[in-house]
């Protein structure tokens, strides 16, 4: 078993934060393990704690929507995880002290996996990864950079339900996303969309 699968194992009985005394399970990600592109959002939220899976809830839907108008899937070019692997009760935003102690496996799993893109979805991630005092309205659409990785951050899709007037930069950040993986690791990547 390797350092990753272990990490996989062992996590459902961290308690290094007062998250695991609310949570039903931890959200450790999924994906492909060796995935090109790793996606990061905030945390777990009800039907995340309730499935131990990321984004499953409406969330989930319409950013499997914009994966696959990429021409991306979970199982073949994605990992998808959070910055905190427990749920915020009543999702409110991870506390600082509950970020720094989960960041750490996060960290590990981007080592792990190697991703050559990460695409941050929402502020938090965005400040928990790159610069605690980022604005996702003034970056998003910009490529970053995290440890020598591209970095593209962009809304969270629950921002983009509570507000479809973001779909349009969305879905121009997603563009750049999608030049970049034919650039670096596909040329022929085919996207019906762009
Ligand atoms: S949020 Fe992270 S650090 Fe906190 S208990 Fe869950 S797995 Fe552990």
């Amino acid at each position: 078993m390797d350092e990753f699968e272990q990490l996989k194992n062992e996590i459902p009985s961290c308690t290094l934060c007062d998250l695991c005394k609310t949570r039903t399970h931890v959200v450790f990600g999924e994906g492909n393990r060796h995935a090109p592109i790793m996606c990061i959002g905030e945390g777990p939220g009800y039907y995340e704690d309730m499935q131990g899976r990321p984004f499953v809830g409406k969330s989930g839907i319409l950013l499997d929507k914009i994966f696959a108008a990429c021409g991306f899937t979970r199982q073949e070019h994605i990992f998808i995880g959070n910055i905190v692997k427990c749920r915020p009760p009543g999702n409110r935003d991870p506390q600082p002290e509950e970020r720094a102690a989960c960041l750490p496996y996060l960290l590990k799993q981007i080592e792990w996996i190697d991703p050559k893109i990460i695409i941050l979805l929402g502020a938090t991630a965005l400040k928990g990864l790159v610069d605690p005092n980022a604005r996702i309205t003034q970056v998003r659409g910009t490529w970053l950079e995290l440890q020598g990785r591209l970095v593209m951050p962009t809304y969270h899709p629950s921002a983009l339900l509570r507000n479809p007037a973001l779909k349009r930069e969305a879905w121009e950040d997603f563009k750049h996303v999608i030049d970049k993986y034919r650039e670096l690791i596909d040329p022929k990547h085919f996207c019906a969309y762009h």
